[in-house]
């Protein structure tokens, strides 16, 4: 089993100081075996690293489209910013990259007792609750992706986490852990125990069985004893 946290930042984002020295050493501490390198815009950073050879890097990108925000994974190729989310994901997988919807209800609380949607006729229909969360979420783009990010250190709410969960249910979509971490310290605060994968496709199917963990990080309160865990999700 290895361990990969899939969502980081080095000093190539723009609200990023860790340089990509810290990074490696910050890695390896959080004993983490893999990770995803996902810069705001660029994969300069992922690329450095990846081609020191000292850390396991997948080179990612979190990707600013029209509608919100997108991680393509497995990337050799910057995606421009700024661009649909439609042409962001077709230029994604043009270089046999994956798609991955980062915080999709942003950083705000999702109650339990909201529905995600519902299958109709073997379509999924999307309540107005995940409608209004991002303009990201339609049915065409979920239809498109290939992952959804569950736990994320900087959402605080684990009912929100939850509901990504059942989101990725309608859809028969894995899920990521990601810490988001824009310092050293966070590095390693979320992260998913799957088995160790050769190439896109394996990937995927270690990811269905991966176990995701996650310790929200906060600035206002010390969260140290909470531990939250979501449980192995099959579609
Ligand atoms: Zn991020």
């Amino acid at each position: 089993m290895i361990n990969v946290d899939f969502h980081l930042h080095t000093c190539h984002s723009y609200d990023c100081a860790t340089t990509l020295a810290d990074f490696s050493r910050a890695v390896r501490t959080a004993g983490l075996d893999c990770v995803a390198v996902t810069d705001h815009n660029t994969i300069d950073g992922a690329l450095r690293l990846r081609d020191s050879g000292e850390i396991r890097v997948i080179v990612g990108q979190e990707v600013g489209t029209r509608e919100g925000e997108l991680i393509g994974l497995f990337l050799e190729k910057v995606i421009p910013a700024g661009l649909s989310a439609e042409e962001s994901i077709g230029r994604i997988k043009d270089q046999g990259g994956l798609v991955c919807i980062p915080h999709p209800f942003g950083r705000r609380r999702f109650k339990a007792e909201w529905e995600v949607g519902h299958c109709e006729d073997g379509q999924v229909r999307l309540s107005n609750q995940v409608r209004r969360a991002s303009r990201l979420l339609t049915e065409e783009v979920l239809e498109r992706i290939d992952m959804l990010e569950a736990v994320n250190s900087r959402t605080r709410f684990r009912g929100t986490w939850d509901a990504v969960g059942r989101l990725a249910q309608l859809y028969g979509l894995p899920l990521t852990a990601g810490s988001d971490a824009h310092t050293v310290r966070e590095i390693g605060r979320s992260r998913v125990e799957m088995p160790d994968f050769c190439n896109t496709q394996s990937f995927i199917n270690s990811l269905r069985e991966g176990r995701l963990t996650g310790t929200p990080s906060s600035i206002f309160i010390h969260f140290g004893s909470m531990y939250a865990r979501l449980s192995k999700l099959r579609c």
